[in-house]
């Protein structure tokens, strides 16, 4: 486990998901390894997570790292190319090293984009 998890409030969750008619399953969350849950719905739960996507075999576990991993690169080189093209926006002279910056994170994203299609 490699979160904090504030047990009241998971219980307290467990508890109201019994009520509404939520069955525990013998799969736990991958994220805090708390018990799922099975709603009426058929939508698999994690009571401080919320929906949880149920891994079944070690390729989809890898699928599903690689996908978040991805995402997750995704967005950070979003994040640096926005800051990079705000300082260039900012700038009068147009910095040759933050524009090679720029058309480097652009590379990558577009990288990371083609990857994520296949
Ligand atoms: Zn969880």
């Amino acid at each position: 486990m490699n979160e904090e998890v504030d047990k009241d409030k998971a219980v307290k969750k467990m508890s109201e998901l019994l009520r509404s008619g939520a069955v525990m399953l013998d799969q736990t969350c991958p994220l805090c390894g708390l018990p799922l849950f099975k709603l009426r719905s058929g939508e698999v739960v994690c009571s401080i997570h919320g929906p949880v996507r149920v891994v079944k075999s070690e390729s989809e576990a890898i699928e599903a790292t690689t996908s978040a991993v991805l995402n997750e690169a995704e967005k950070l080189i979003s994040m640096k190319l926005y800051s990079a093209l705000k300082r260039l926006s900012e700038n009068e002279d147009v910095d040759e090293y933050e524009l090679k910056r720029v058309v480097y994170l652009l590379d990558i994203l577009e990288r990371v984009r083609r990857i994520k299609k296949t």
